[in-house]
């Protein structure tokens, strides 16, 4: 038996593993001992991680379709790369670079993500690359830029041993990043004066746990946010010295939030004005670390509420310090690492933005290429919505699920049928999106590949692979360096001259130098040694486990922004025809779209089937009971589904959990009712509001 070292691939808390083989084959896999973010634990998903890769259901070898009539057939790679260049270089000079799009996922590892950035920017010429990472963090990017000028969790997993105060806010903890919550748990045993806030329409278990449970109305956490902060102006709980000292902008949010009374917001969000005042008490007292994930991103104003968050830790002063930070809890579990790499419609390489001419100048030298193309590229929505208008005819999908994962599905799906040319890069064989695959790519997934990954706290770790992948299946970094060098022969074969995932990452260290992701210190013999924080700079001997600690941010001027924005009521509110607010989320034991966690039965225990939670109020006045079965209808669509009484809902709203998609229920799954109406700074869409309807099916 051998063991090899790597990375948990669901959430970003991103727990070290252990991979046990034999024969080539994994047998087990257990926690990391020496690996910082769990120290040897993992939850009931980590632990099962051989299971879903043995499971079966893989996809082995390429198979394309040259017409829509009929099946794919097996192809060798050759003949796949070969037509997928000639399809892309065909529709490029008929149409532009623009014409072609490249959607890809968190899921994928640093590696990969940079070589498709750089095969879009850098080779093919369009800014069409995006990712799923849109739907997770991109809220969270735009609202450290705009407040504290990068791109960069302040704080560490650390901080909860030394925080008086968490304060988490759109986040079911214990469900979604369930070791970093038993360690909140933990840290609250030893010091039960530790006061953990939880802001969260439904009574969740992370709630349930909480000294004071905020159940707001759904997408009022702007408004909850000013008033305590107008609290803490009219009680004399900020921090002059710090504001005065370290930021910029406040005489103008400081008007806006008089506004917010606690009497006031207490009926916008549906909560007592006495806890808005007792969060905000508690939160200035400190040292305060907020945990906060798709409630606050996934949401027409994202940005608005990731900001008025970051707001109430600049006004106490409660960050760069230890126990206070604003941290954001990273859904995916290399969702840091595409950001880092510039892998979305917007960014450049190592943070780098779009919009700034200097940066695509620098970028454009790093690459070796004469420009990066000025024109912003299509977002995830705007990306589909652009192949259903014929704008993007050919699409390149890896490591994700569109077709069950993207909101308002008939919308997608119609994208998908529009396309002229759609291939697919997938380990699993029949997602949702697969059955639109005109080329099908075999790629390697967990426990096959080399690489690393960044979790929610800036640490790189190495992910290695302890098997090899089954069938033909190859790296993701490998498939698309070969698709680039088949594209454009001459550049693709000077641009893309990896021949190993080190290769890749040793480039995109590189272009990190001088940024404030710095890792030219870093090196895959480093990592191998142990998984390390950024920056990491030539000459470092250690990460940075805290950043502004002297108080100093990227900004111009050095200090932080604060952010002025009002509050904005959800984007699709409800009416007497659609009187239910519609929550989405995460259980404890699935992932995603279940194309890996839905493979074992064990992981079926907590929760059996895809069912609607509603306050038995609500249901007896609909005349339902449990297990009754529904129709769920919103402007979008509908589906019919099991309905079950649940505690944890207030009056009025209802909740399904975003794992189960048409492969497994009637219809295009839970998210054919949710909305593609989207942030418009991050462009990140509202999947956790819809309004809806209810009625015995
Ligand atoms: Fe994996 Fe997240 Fe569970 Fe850790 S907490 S084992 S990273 S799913």
């Amino acid at each position: 038996m051998s063991v090899v070292s790597s990375v948990c691939c669901y959430c970003g808390t991103g727990c070290g593993v252990l991979i046990e083989t034999d024969a080539g084959k994994m047998t087990g896999v257990r926690g990391d001992p020496m690996h910082p973010a769990n120290h040897g634990k993992l939850c009931t998903k980590g632990t099962t991680l051989h299971l879903t890769a043995q499971a079966g259901g893989r996809a082995l070898v390429p198979e394309l379709r040259v017409s829509r009539d009929e099946a794919r057939q097996r192809v060798s790679w050759d003949a796949a790369l070969d037509h997928a260049a000639e399809r892309f270089a065909a529709i490029i000079r008929e149409h532009g670079p623009d014409a072609v799009g490249i959607y890809i996922s968190g899921q994928l590892l640093t590696e990969d993500y940079y070589v498709f950035n750089k095969l879009a920017k850098g080779l093919i010429g369009t800014n069409n690359v995006d990712t799923n990472s849109r739907l997770c963090m991109s809220s969270a990017v735009a609202g450290y830029k705009a407040t504290l000028g990068a791109d960069a969790p302040p704080g560490c997993y650390d901080d909860i041993d030394h925080a008086g105060t968490i304060f988490i806010a759109g986040s079911n903890t214990a469900y979604a990043h369930p070791i970093l919550f038993r360690r909140i748990e933990e840290a609250r045993k030893r010091n039960p004066d530790l006061k953990l806030i939880v802001v969260d329409p439904r009574r969740t278990d992370t709630a349930q746990e909480a000294d004071l449970h905020l159940s707001i109305l759904p997408g009022t956490d702007v408004a909850l946010f000013h008033s305590m902060l107008n609290v803490m102006l009219w009680e004399e709980l900020i921090s002059r010295d710090y504001i005065f000292a370290h930021t910029e902008g406040w005489e103008k949010l400081r008007e806006t939030v008089r506004e917010y009374t606690p009497e006031k917001v207490a009926t916008i969000c549906g909560v007592a004005a006495a806890d808005i005042v007792q969060a905000a008490r508690w939160f200035a007292q400190g040292p305060t670390l907020s945990l906060y994930c798709q409630g606050l991103n996934q949401s027409s104003c994202g940005v608005d509420k990731n900001a008025a968050l970051i707001n109430l830790h600049l006004a106490t002063g409660q960050i760069g310090k230890p126990g206070a930070a604003p941290l954001s809890l990273t859904g995916q579990p290399n969702a840091m690492g595409g950001r880092e790499v510039g892998g979305m419609a917007n960014l450049l390489s190592a943070h780098r933005d779009l919009v700034n001419p200097e940066h695509r100048a620098e970028v454009a030298q790093l690459w070796g290429v004469d420009s990066v193309p000025e024109k912003p590229g299509k977002t995830a929505v705007e990306m589909f919505e652009a192949v259903r208008r014929g704008e993007i005819k050919a699409l390149w999908i890896a490591c994700t699920n569109p077709a069950q994962s993207m909101p308002n599905q008939a919308m997608i799906h119609e994208a998908l049928r529009a396309a002229e040319f759609v291939v697919v890069q997938e380990a699993f064989a029949d997602t949702e999106t697969v059955q639109f695959a005109d080329l099908l790519l075999p790629a390697s997934t967990w426990g096959e590949t080399d690489g690393t990954m960044t979790n929610s706290e800036r640490r790189i770790s190495r992910v290695h692979a302890a098997v090899p992948p089954p069938g033909e299946a190859r790296a993701d970094w490998a498939i698309a360096t070969e698709f680039a060098r088949r594209l454009l022969p001459e550049q693709g074969v000077r641009l893309f001259p990896y021949e190993s995932a080190e290769d890749v990452f040793n480039e995109h260290r590189a272009t990190t130098r001088g940024r404030d992701l710095d890792i030219t210190g870093l090196s895959y013999a480093l990592l191998d040694a142990g998984p390390q924080q950024w920056p990491f700079p030539a000459g470092a001997h250690l990460g940075k486990p805290r950043l502004y600690e002297d108080g100093v941010f990227p900004t111009e001027s050095g200090r932080a922004r604060f952010y002025d924005a009002p509050y904005r009521p959800v984007a699709e509110p409800i009416d007497a025809r659609y009187p239910l607010h519609l929550n989405t989320g995460r259980l404890r034991d699935q992932w995603h779209g279940m194309s890996r966690t839905g493979l074992v039965a064990r992981l079926y225990s907590h929760v059996e089937e895809p069912l609607l939670s509603m306050n038995s109020q609500d249901m007896e006045r609909r005349q339902l009971h449990d297990g009754d079965l529904v129709r769920v209808k919103s402007r979008r669509g509908s589906l019919v589904i099991k309905v079950q009484a649940s505690a944890e809902l207030r009056g009025g709203q209802g909740f399904i959990p975003m794992h189960w998609g048409g492969r497994f229920m009637a219809g295009l799954g839970v998210n054919a009712l949710t909305l593609d109406a989207f942030d418009p700074v991050s462009r990140q869409p509202e999947l956790k509001h819809a309004a809806v309807q209810v009625e015995k099916a």
